[in-house]
């Protein structure tokens, strides 16, 4: 009899999790391997920041699922997850439906709001390419209007750009940005002074940059002020606006930008599924990563925390690939009766980008920061990236934003310009 293992996602933990099985089951008939996803890419989020400050094509950064398949033995289906019928053995996707006999999910989370009003429709959000694409026209976009304005306040204001949330992804995407202002933006818009730029980065905690060594997230904060970035600690925000940002209930901060990386929550598809999850809505998994009540059900990544080793499943690549790993072996020992392995995963630590030439890194006991700690960024980066054309690529694309300008044409017209939003033909303006 033929067994089906159905894989959702084909992110970091999900892809992990098909690798190990197609390896292991070499040449095995009877089971059957399956990978759904919406995207059919793999994306190296680390760089995303670099998208967003023109220095890396987007391209560069994804790996199609298809070109990973090594052993051609995993078949992939490009669909949207809807819903899961864990009773019924049923994965309910927008073109039809599978059955599965043990369920790997990994749908990574999305991002939380917290509730507060305005995120949904003002705030740009930064998890996905295109999140990261839209940024990066937009940034320009405004550059582009704020060139041609001629009131300080209301250039000021469209130049300003406030990051709402302290934590890795906050601090690495202000710092890009401040890079993307300062060596293109102002030396090639006239229109724009050096130091009109205004870059706010909001945190509602005392701490940026929380789970990295103090010292470390001090000498970071220290950066990014000497860089001019203002960085404010105790800020809540508690409401965004068309062009504002609503700070501990009372200041507006006028804003051209606001992005919004506070946070992840779980995934939305388990809402209805009455499992027991934790305050950010993810699943509540035992230490083999297998669904309360469900054993022929895991889960990976960012989807789950585990109920009695939290820091096992902190919302990092390395998590999500360890857990991909013990899920597929998991399963293997479900197939073969042998006794399932616990999560042994602890975090490393944590390798943060403050912009050109500058990082902290944290890793394994070993604490060092500036030009030193931005090589090794890049090389462990690099490293990372999966293909060896994806490697030449992002390194070409770092080789040459040290040499030429970025390159800031604007790919999507931004659904918020007035100019591409309002009627093709119009009254010639005067402004300049
Ligand atoms: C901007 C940014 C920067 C980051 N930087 C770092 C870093 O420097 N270091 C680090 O360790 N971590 C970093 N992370 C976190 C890291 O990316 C995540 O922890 C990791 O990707 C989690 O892996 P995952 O497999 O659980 O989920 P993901 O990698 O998010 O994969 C989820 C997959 O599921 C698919 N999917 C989602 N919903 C559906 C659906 N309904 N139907 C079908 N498919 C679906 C998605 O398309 C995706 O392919 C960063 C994250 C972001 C957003």
């Amino acid at each position: 009899m033929t067994r089906r293992v159905v894989v959702l996602g084909g992110g970091f933990g999900g892809i992990e999790a098909i690798r190990v099985l197609e390896r292991r089951l070499g040449r095995r008939e009877d089971v059957e391997l399956l990978l759904v996803s919406d995207q059919n890419y793999l994306l190296f989020t680390p760089l995303l920041p670099q998208i967003a400050s023109s220095t890396v094509e987007p391209r560069h950064i994804i790996q199609p699922i298809r070109d990973i398949r090594a052993h051609r033995r995993f078949r992939f289906l490009r669909d949207r997850v809807l819903g899961l019928d864990l009773k019924g053995r049923q994965v309910h996707l927008a073109e039809g439906s599978v059955s599965y006999d043990f369920l790997v999910v990994a749908l990574g989370g999305v991002t939380q709001t917290f509730g507060v009003p305005g995120v949904e429709e003002h705030a740009f959000f930064f998890k996905g390419l295109e999140d990261a694409v839209t940024l990066r026209d937009r940034v320009i976009d405004l550059a582009e209007h704020a060139d041609h304005e001629r009131d300080p306040t209301r250039r000021r204001e469209l130049l300003t750009v406030c990051v709402v949330g302290g934590g890795y992804t906050g601090v690495q995407l202000i710092a890009e940005l401040h890079d993307f202002f300062t060596r293109y933006v102002v030396p090639r818009y006239l229109g724009i002074q050096p130091g009109e730029p205004r870059l706010v980065l909001l945190e509602a905690s005392e701490h940026i940059l929380r789970g990295v060594d103090p010292i470390l997230a001090k000498r970071a904060r220290r950066k990014l002020a000497r860089d001019g970035i203002e960085v404010r600690t105790g800020a809540r925000v508690t409401r965004i606006e068309a062009g504002g940002v609503g700070i501990n209930g009372e200041q507006i901060e006028r804003a051209g930008i606001v992005v919004w990386v506070a946070g992840v929550r779980g995934h939305p598809v388990f809402e209805e599924l009455g499992l027991p999850r934790d305050s950010a809505g993810r699943v509540l998994v035992n230490q083999f990563l297998e669904f309360p009540g469900f054993p022929e059900v895991f889960g990976v990544g960012d989807t789950v925390v585990i109920a009695d080793r939290p820091e096992a499943s902190v919302p990092i690549i390395p998590a999500a690939i360890a857990h991909g790993r013990l899920v597929a072996e998991n399963i293997l020992s479900r197939l073969e009766d042998r006794p399932l392995v616990p999560i042994e995963f602890s975090p490393r630590g944590m390798l943060v980008s403050l912009g050109m030439n500058d990082a902290v890194v944290d890793l394994m006991g070993l604490k060092f920061t500036g030009y030193p700690a931005w090589l090794f960024w890049n090389a462990l980066h690099l490293y990372k990236l999966v293909g060896f054309r994806k490697q030449l690529q992002v390194a070409l694309d770092w080789g040459l934003a040290m040499v030429f300008p970025r390159d800031s044409a604007i790919i999507r017209r931004p659904s918020r310009c007035p100019i591409c939003a309002g009627p093709k033909l119009g009254r010639v303006g005067d402004r300049t």
